[in-house]
């Protein structure tokens, strides 16, 4: 090896070059360095002035469920202090009143696998603050640079909220009942007038009394669509589960349908399933209700000559049911509304606007879902799903 003395000139100046190029990397390196200190360190008073000004309160844990950190509406909603909540794991605090079955389940099970859960209600009594009925929202965030995973834990009250729907259910409901049975006695003895039974009428007398019959038939036929819908949603009505054979019941709705179908000359099909299913527990009336009435939705809504094609497939743990039509189609934004109650495209349809919303409230019920897909002047496809359990 040479030493310094052995060198040339140029060989110590190629060695000085080399040197002052390697200082100025590091420097360059560091610069950058404290850039991307800076940018995390703004990245995270970034993040943590927008979960301190969130109006809802969240929780951001470690992967072993600790707290990280927290926000203001979190203390004030739950009425606890930092110094009970930060550091802490999520199921001690407060003399472990969030040791709640539920959020384990969402937190170690469903959390890891999926990496977000949405809309989860969990019902709990909190001692300090009493009974509770909590929307959570949760998202699984990994931090490559430094291999962290977090949970962000969004937490709605909703108690108010389902108070006030559920006030309101019943004032609807209490109002719908209260007419009914006026409204059947008014119908009975206005029948009896026009038939004769009360005395002879003139042609016009009859004429006049026959209007406001049909009228009275009328809101007689939506207080009780109101009626059943309300019955629905204050569960009333619950569903009876027994073992049906789906496909069977889809037949026999079918039939059902044919003669409305040809009036009107549309073709009413079942696209043959490719494999056999087997029985499902569900309610049968209920379910043969919401066929009907996406049979009877499609039927009234597609042009003479056209086709109603009813489907069944197996999506994996739930079965799918559609029916498609080949009718005038809903404008897009209308679609997201058509399962609201009262909702009715148009406004001018001669409907109570409940028939979808019964129709979901039911899927609901079974755990399933239902939605729709639309091309105007093309057609629909109304789709809901059972659990096949
Ligand atoms: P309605 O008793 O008025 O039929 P629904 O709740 O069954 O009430 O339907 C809500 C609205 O959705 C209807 O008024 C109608 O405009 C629209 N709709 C439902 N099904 C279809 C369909 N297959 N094609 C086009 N429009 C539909």
């Amino acid at each position: 090896m040479k030493t310094d003395q052995d060198k040339s000139r140029e060989e110590l100046i190629g060695e000085l070059k080399e040197l002052q190029g390697l200082l100025k990397d590091a420097e360059a390196s560091e610069t950058a360095l404290k850039f991307a200190k800076i940018e995390a360190q703004g990245a995270h008073a970034y993040a943590d002035n927008i979960i301190a000004t969130m109006r809802e309160p969240l929780l951001v844990l470690d992967a072993d469920l600790k707290i990280l950190s927290t926000n203001r509406s979190f203390y004030t909603t739950f009425k606890v202090t930092p110094e009970e909540t930060v550091g802490k794991y999520v199921y001690d605090l407060g003399n472990r009143q969030w040791d709640i079955p539920r959020l384990r389940l969402l937190l170690e099970s469903i959390l890891p696998e999926k990496a977000h859960f949405d809309d989860f209600e969990v019902e709990h009594y909190f001692p300090a603050i009493g009974h509770k009925i909590m929307m959570l929202n949760a998202r699984q965030i990994y931090q490559e640079e430094i291999g962290r995973r977090m949970i962000l834990l969004a937490i709605e009250d909703i108690t108010e909220l389902r108070k006030l729907e559920r006030e309101k259910r019943n004032i609807f409901s209490m109002f719908a009942h209260d007419m009914k049975n006026p409204l059947v006695s008014s119908e009975g003895f206005l029948a009896r007038i026009i038939s004769g039974k009360a005395g002879a009428l003139t042609e016009k007398q009859q004429k006049y009394l026959s209007i406001i019959l049909s009228e009275l038939n009328k809101v007689s036929h939506l207080v009780s669509a109101f009626l059943e819908f309300s019955r629905f949603e204050t569960r009333e009505y619950k569903p009876v589960f027994a073992s049906v054979d789906i496909l069977s019941e889809i037949k026999k709705n079918i039939e059902a349908e044919k003669m409305e179908a040809e009036k009107k000359q549309i073709t009413l099909s079942l696209e043959s399933p490719d494999t056999a299913f087997s029985l499902i527990k569900v309610d049968a009336a209920m379910i043969n209700r919401v066929i009907r009435n996406l049979l009877d939705n499609a039927i009234k809504h597609t042009d003479c000559g056209g086709f109603v094609t009813v489907g069944i497939t197996d999506g994996g743990s739930e079965l799918l049911v559609s029916v498609k039509d080949t009718g005038t189609g809903i404008p897009e934004d209308h679609l997201p509304y058509v399962f609201d109650a009262f909702y009715r495209v148009g406004g001018g349809s001669k409907g109570s606007g409940l028939g979808l919303a019964i129709a979901r409230t039911i899927v609901e019920l079974h755990g399933g879902k239902i939605w729709a897909e639309s091309t105007p002047s093309e057609g629909s496809t109304f789709s809901f799903s059972l659990l096949k359990q």
